[in-house]
């Protein structure tokens, strides 16, 4: 009789433990807005998230948060066949928890079937289960044609490709140009991290490099692919390359109806927006909450060794951009020389938006 009342309050206790999970899970949350403590419960993704490691404890640690990713591939860094594998590899282990992004190569520019073999590789990948192809600045940085000019991406040795792409709906990952800061002097670069990443990458720093294309060349060439392909499923990475205004940025959503973007890398460049005029930011983000995708831009790769570390880092990261966004707390930015900054808190539904279903829309091909 005793084990019998046992058994019965074990399967009470049980039921009503698995009631309260799947209610804390629920992504149509009844909350009008989420909490601190909600972030571990909350379907995520970390739409912008460089996974270039065959170790799969990130991708485990980051499902415990119930955080995904979206991994795009880049042509730079590891090989683009070795990235292409790892990924592969962790797409068929992982499925909807990991998507990645293909990438091609160009050093063929200017020969004959140029734009042929890039079709030919966004065709692998894609067979391979990418979510869409990632295209990276060094198209307009870097690539230079026989004459010594820079290659833009509205160059129409580049035409075909997205043709393709908007006649298969690929959806493509851009990370054209760069922060406005890329093209000021270092003390007056808005950002701390900015200022960091120039300051050691002085072959990006476009202040030092007056013979390249402008910041306005850059966003122009884009803009071009945008009007020419008004079907392209296409993301602007690093909030388009327009992080410095969330007003111009509105003109580009008003301008091409498919026009989505990421937060990867840029949040700073909203907080420190939002110093000045906190509620332009909110209502920004509440207008376009269909088209701006959270993501991180961190990256774990072969020599991240140190576990622990890393992953405090990546809940660091994660938990700070979610106080931001989805709650009214302060946060102290050290980009922004420590100073505090009040959250956004977006309305949940919009959350839910921002840090899941967009993604999930936008991904699928
Ligand atoms: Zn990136």
């Amino acid at each position: 009789m005793k084990t019998f009342i046992l058994y019965h309050i074990r399967r009470f206790l049980l039921f009503t433990i698995s009631l309260a999970l799947f209610s804390s899970c629920s992504v149509n949350s009844e909350k009008e807005f989420y909490t601190v403590g909600d972030f571990p419960s909350v379907p995520k993704i970390d739409a912008h998230f460089h996974y270039n490691t065959t170790d799969t404890r990130y991708l485990k640690f980051a499902d415990s948060l119930n955080m995904w990713f979206v991994s795009p591939n880049v042509d730079a860094g590891r090989s683009i066949d070795e990235q292409f594998s790892t990924a592969s590899m962790l797409k068929k282990e992982f499925g909807d928890k990991f998507l990645f992004l293909g990438t091609f190569p160009v050093d063929n520019f200017g020969k004959p079937d140029f734009a042929g073999e890039i079709i030919e590789r966004i065709e692998k990948a894609m067979k391979y289960e990418a979510s869409g192809i990632k295209i990276w600045k060094n198209i307009g940085m870097e690539l230079k044609d026989q004459y010594g000019d820079y290659v833009m991406i509205d160059d129409p040795a580049f035409h075909p490709v997205f043709e393709y792409l908007q006649e298969k709906g690929i959806p493509v990952l851009g990370h054209l140009g760069e922060p406005l800061n890329c093209w000021l002097p270092l003390d007056e670069m808005t950002l701390g991290n900015d200022r960091r990443y120039f300051q050691n990458n002085p072959q990006y720093h476009m202040y030092l490099h007056p013979e390249a294309p402008s910041y306005d060349d850059q966003i122009t060439a884009r803009d071009n692919i945008l009007d020419m392909y008004p079907g392209l499923k296409f993301s602007g990475a690093h909030l388009a390359s327009l992080e410095w205004s969330v007003d111009e940025l509105a003109e580009r959503f008003e301008s091409f109806p498919e026009l989505k973007v990421d937060l990867s890398a840029r949040i700073g460049h909203l907080q420190y927006q939002s110093l000045e005029n906190p509620d332009r930011v909110r209502d920004f983000m509440i207008k376009y909450q269909d088209r701006i995708m959270y993501g991180s831009d961190m990256s774990v790769s072969e020599r991240s060794t140190d576990y622990g570390r890393m992953t405090a880092n990546l809940h660091q990261r994660w938990m700070d951009d979610w106080i931001y966004l989805a709650t009214d707390s302060a946060i102290v930015v050290n980009d922004l020389e420590g100073q505090k900054v009040a959250g956004l808190k977006l309305p949940a539904s919009v959350i839910d938006k921002i840090f899941f279903t967009n993604s999930r829309n936008f991904f699928s091909y």
